[in-house]
């Protein structure tokens, strides 16, 4: 059995109560965001990957009855038997909601998973990484790879969003927007700040100073938005 850390399971107890487990996938498809460094937490081995997710649900509880699974990538990153077992926990724990990431490039791939969570009673909620929906900055700096401009076409197959946020050339204004678009397009809207990591993308103090300063007030007590300080969504796809 692998060791586990501890920060592979968390408990979200402010908005949106929720537990949350980060697992370990065959490893994200796209890999090529500029900011990222999440993506190297995989491996090519599915035993080893199902020994560790095993390991990581095991303290699942139930009592949010929504469990979020994050991935370093994509749902369809993840084996066939881990999948089974997320189901299966559910069921056993009552978790009638669950949370999955999925990059832009496996859109065509929610609609079943969807439904095979339905058919036990379980709503799958699908969260997109968009980070801006500036598409020159997005595609051009961040290389997130999301061949679409419409904000409309690009929630169609999702519920919630993801902003990354403090990073040079945005200001109060260009997050202003981003977050009224995902308000508007999303159930949800998950603000990250970027932190310092292995990447040539630096996080700059006065975006994140300004963010703090205007933004952060106005929504941090909006019931459809969470504002993680410390990049902690772990590269939502
Ligand atoms: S942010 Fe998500 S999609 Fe982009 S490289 Fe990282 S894990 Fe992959």
């Amino acid at each position: 059995m692998e060791n586990v850390s501890l920060t592979r399971y968390s408990e979200i107890t402010e908005k949106n109560k929720r537990e949350i487990v980060l697992l370990r996938g065959s490893g994200c498809k796209w890999r090529r965001c500029s900011f990222c460094d999440y993506h190297l937490d995989f491996s090519p081995d599915e035993d080893s990957n199902y020994a560790l997710n095993q390991e990581v649900l095991r303290h699942v509880t139930g009592k949010y009855k929504r469990l979020e699974v994050i991935n370093s990538g994509s749902f369809v990153d993840l084996d066939a038997r881990t999948l089974r077992l997320i189901m299966d926990i559910c069921m056993q724990k009552a978790i009638t909601e669950i949370h999955f990431e999925c990059h832009w490039m496996h859109r065509n791939d929610v609609p079943q998973l969807r439904s095979t969570f339905a058919a036990h009673g379980i709503h799958a909620n699908i969260k997109i990484g968009v980070e801006t929906f500036d598409t020159i900055y997005r595609e051009t700096i961040l290389h997130k790879g999301i061949d679409e401009s419409s904000p409309e076409k690009i929630a169609a197959g999702f519920d919630e969003v993801c902003l990354l946020f403090g990073l040079e050339g945005q200001t109060a204004a260009s997050m202003r927007h981003d977050i009224e678009t995902g308000l508007v397009n999303f159930r949800r809207v998950c603000v990250n700040i970027m932190v310092e990591n292995t990447t040539k993308i630096k996080p700059c103090p006065a975006v994140i100073e300004v963010f703090m300063n205007t933004l952060y007030p106005l929504y941090r007590d909006n019931e459809r938005i969470d504002i993680l300080l410390e990049n902690t969504d772990f590269g939502v796809g």
